[in-house]
């Protein structure tokens, strides 16, 4: 968390009040969501009103994803089809597999080019094709593990232009591109604190006025009857704290970040490993790729041993493989950009975010010759 977020956070868990309750603590706590909701509003060019305060990213997804298909079909059963990115967060992949195994619903997915990017052609044809029978579109703004953007404005207008309510996951864009929910076309988009600078445990989902939900939960009815529930004051709180902080450094600490990562990548590419870059880069990129992103393939190592080696040598990295059962398992998102599920077993993400230093990006060029070293002798043993 930013120290800003973390300051507003404290001071606010210290106030008693329910923000449904009418007494005076409980009016001040409904003050302080409703200025929340308004500055988040005016950071995203949203209306406040449009702002749904859920627990985070993850219940974002499950509500745009179930709750739009749910009013879908209730009035249209035979809008049954939901076209979705292969390439998602399984916030959004497992609520549509969910529909799907359960028999309510079926799924296009839309595959990736070769630098992760979901066609624009490609959205047209599978709508010219279905849209009749589609319920809803989902495509992630920026993707979480390779850092690369979508064309959200183009694929919305594709989506509007057959009738189609689109949703976004922008999780990872918030707070690190220009995002303009107003102008992006989009009828849904979700938020998550915690990837800006805020806390874990709240989000939103962005839904215009018109958007049908059907709620994941009953109860009291707060957030538009969408999303019952107490209403985290505190949280929402150092939410719009840190995004307003998030959106008024953004093009600067962008390119700090952005010039921190081209030296990693292209510094660690230059050790003689055989380290890559995954999909397509090129230095100085903040549009096409997430600034704090750092995506590289290792050659004929376990992306595991990497993380687990790096670890030891106190470098926090990630593979972006899902490890279920304790077997690890290829990234879906390189598997779905055509990479075999040899060049995906060495993947490592390395993220830079408000407190990476140069001397970070250092630390960690100065250890990974060994680590990948050691990682190989590993992976030639086993
Ligand atoms: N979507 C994306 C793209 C993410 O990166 C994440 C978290 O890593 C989520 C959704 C889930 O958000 P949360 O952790 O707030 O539930």
């Amino acid at each position: 968390m930013v120290p800003a977020a973390i300051e507003a956070y404290a001071e606010a868990l210290g106030r008693v009040g329910n923000p449904s309750s009418l007494h005076t603590a409980g009016r001040a706590a409904r003050a302080l969501v409703e200025e929340s909701r308004e500055r988040i509003g005016s950071a995203l060019r949203a209306r406040p009103s449009e702002v749904v305060f859920t627990s985070g990213g993850t219940e974002a997804d499950n509500l745009a994803i179930k709750g739009t298909h749910w009013a879908r079909t209730a009035v249209e059963p035979g809008r049954r089809r939901i076209v979705a990115s292969g390439i998602e967060h399984h916030a959004v992949l497992d609520p549509i597999e969910h529909l799907v195994e359960t028999g309510t619903a079926d799924v296009t997915w839309l595959e990736p080019d070769r630098c992760g990017h979901i066609g624009v052609e490609d959205l047209g044809r599978v709508l010219t094709l279905w849209a009749a029978e589609v319920s809803l579109v989902s495509v992630m703004w920026a993707n979480n593990e390779v850092g690369t953007v979508q064309p959200i404005g183009d694929l919305a207008a594709v989506a509007r232009a057959h009738g189609i309510p689109i949703h976004s996951d922008a999780v990872q864009a918030v707070g690190h591109l220009p995002v303009d929910f107003a102008a992006s076309g989009l009828d849904l988009m979700t938020v998550s604190a915690h990837k800006l600078g805020g806390p874990v445990g709240v989000g939103a989902l962005v839904a215009r006025r018109e958007a049908r939900l059907v709620p994941l939960a009953h109860g009291g009815g707060q957030e538009r009857q969408v999303r019952s529930g107490t209403l985290d004051a505190a949280g929402v709180h150092a939410f719009a704290v840190a995004l307003d902080q998030a959106v008024a450094v953004r093009e600067l600490e962008a390119k700090r970040l952005g010039d921190l990562r081209d030296r990693l990548v292209e510094r660690a590419m230059g050790l003689g490993l055989g380290i890559s870059v995954s999909g397509c880069w090129h230095p100085g990129d903040l549009g096409g790729r997430l600034p704090g992103n750092a995506h590289l393939l290792v050659p004929d190592a376990e992306g595991d041993s990497l993380l687990y080696l790096l670890d030891a040598a106190g470098v926090e990295v990630s593979t972006g493989s899902a490890c279920q059962a304790g077997v690890p398992r290829p990234s879906h998102v390189l598997l779905a950009m055509g990479y075999s599920e040899r060049e995906a077993r060495g993947a490592l993400r390395v993220s830079l975010g408000h407190t990476s230093t140069d001397a970070d990006v250092d630390a960690f060029l100065a250890v990974l010759p060994g680590v990948v070293e050691r990682a190989r002798r590993a992976a030639s043993r086993s």
